[in-house]
């Protein structure tokens, strides 16, 4: 019997990437019923709302989705699909594999890395006050008399929660996950030394998660900023790294640069009982509709979600397919070419034809 997954194409290059995915998945065999739903700016001229009810009505009861990127204003407008999607559904868990495909251009000849990072809470809860506001203001007034710390009247403020409860189960899911994958070491990343309640929270909790496997799993941690000089200069040195929210969205584009760049970096974000798989790169809109982008990120999103759905054959056969054809080089886009204005670059939907056609060889 098909499997009812959730679709949502996305906007800017979203339909494109989006509909190369559903393709590709299709072409593996397995069974997929479809249910398309639309968010974001397309949401607001047919529903009036980025994000109606009925799509989150549909991943809670199909478990599975896979989503394009959606474009979010910056500065102003509407918060985040992306960011509501994973607080509403509590898919408190990012997981974002880097690794080296042939063919794609990298100064690396070492690096497999999983960034999972924390996706509920930190500065991304939301929690702001704009700048002249009288609720700021009181709020200044109110953080000022609790810390004994002055603070600029003309100021915005952001609140950073950290939890025992989040930590927590963020850390065990990154040494669960290394358990489960084979792999030998968690690396906890933060800014303990400066933030030392939240930032020293995450860490104290972490050190205690890694008490349960020790003699399993390594354990080490590092601040944040020597983490990105250590990746840039020696990635092969990490195997996974477990984030709060912030420093894992920027982590997580970095090492995705160290692979090769965003257009062949996937991503999921699991919770406990569903699980939403896209792309890490965005909707990168000068590029919409021109048929150009990489399909890899998002096809390599769906080997995650068929791993996800225990079609453990058919992932391994797509991300085969995915892996010979930037191998061969030849039916890529734009970006996995050396000469990025390489006339024989094909487009995003004859990027997925070649993939389709190396799985229906299966050579
Ligand atoms: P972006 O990832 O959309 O694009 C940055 C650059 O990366 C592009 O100009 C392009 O050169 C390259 N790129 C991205 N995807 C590619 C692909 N598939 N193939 C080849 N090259 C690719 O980042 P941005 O410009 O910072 O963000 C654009 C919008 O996307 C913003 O509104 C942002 O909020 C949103 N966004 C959405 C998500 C999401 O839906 N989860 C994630 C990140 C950004």
């Amino acid at each position: 019997m098909a499997r009812r997954v959730t679709i949502m194409p996305g906007d800017g290059i979203g339909r494109e990437v989006s509909t190369a995915a559903r393709r590709c998945v299709d072409a593996t065999g397995v069974k997929i019923d479809w249910d398309e739903q639309i968010a974001g700016e397309e949401a607001i001229l047919k529903f009036g709302t980025v994000l109606p009810r009925q799509v989150l009505e549909s991943i809670r009861k199909n478990k599975v989705a896979i989503k394009g990127p959606i474009t979010t204003p910056v500065g102003k407008g509407f918060r985040s699909v992306n960011v509501q999607l994973r607080m509403s559904l509590d898919l408190y868990a990012c997981l974002r594999p880097c690794k080296l495909y042939k063919g794609v251009k990298t100064r690396y000849d070492k690096l497999d890395l999983v960034v999972i990072r924390e996706n509920t809470e930190d500065l991304y809860a939301g929690i702001e006050f704009a700048e002249g506001q009288v609720k700021t203001k009181e709020t200044i007034e109110y953080i000022e008399k609790m810390s004994g710390s002055g603070i600029r009247q003309d100021s915005a403020i952001g609140i950073k929660p950290i939890s025992v409860t989040a930590s927590r189960r963020i850390v065990k899911f990154a040494f669960d996950y290394a358990l489960k994958n084979n792999r030998k070491k968690v690396t906890a990343v933060h800014k303990a030394n400066i933030m030392k309640e939240t930032d020293g929270l995450f860490l104290k909790v972490a050190r205690e998660v890694a008490k349960g496997y020790e003699g399993k799993i390594e354990f080490e941690d590092r601040i944040v900023d020597n983490m990105c000089m250590q990746l840039v200069q020696k990635p092969e040195l990490y195997d996974v790294l477990v984030l709060p929210n912030l420093y894992g969205d920027i982590l997580s584009d970095l090492c995705s640069g160290l692979a090769g760049g965003l257009g062949i970096a996937p991503g999921a974000n699991i919770g406990s009982d569903m699980a939403l798989f896209e792309p890490i790169h965005g909707s990168a809109p000068k590029y919409a509709g021109m048929n150009k982008v990489n399909p890899a990120a998002t096809i390599l999103s769906g080997v995650l979600m068929l791993r996800y759905m225990g079609e453990t054959a058919a992932a391994d056969r797509l991300e085969k397919a995915v892996a010979q054809v930037m191998e061969e080089g030849r039916d890529v886009t734009y970006d996995l070419k050396s000469d990025r204005n390489d006339p024989s670059a094909v487009g995003t939907s004859q990027m997925a034809d070649a993939i389709i056609a190396k799985l229906e060889r299966g050579d």
